[in-house]
C-alpha cells in the first residue's frame, strides 16, 4: 500500500507494473506507478485534453 499524493487515500499497486497509469479511487487523479516492491506512486504527467468540455 502507498498513498495518493493528492488526497492521501490508500493506493494498492499489487499486481501492477512500474510505469502503469492508475486512477485514485478517491479523487480520481491519474497516478503513475513508480515502484511495486516498495509501493510508490506519483502524479502522472498532466496531459491536457481540452476537448471543449
Ligand atoms: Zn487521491
Amino acid at each position: 500500500m502507498t498513498q495518493c499524493p493528492e488526497c492521501e487515500a490508500n493506493i494498492s499497486v499489487q499486481g501492477l507494473m512500474v510505469g502503469e497509469i492508475i486512477y485514485c479511487p478517491d479523487c480520481n487523479v491519474e497516478l503513475e506507478v513508480l515502484s511495486v516492491e516498495q509501493p510508490a506512486v506519483a502524479l502522472a504527467p498532466k496531459v491536457e485534453e481540452d476537448w471543449g468540455e
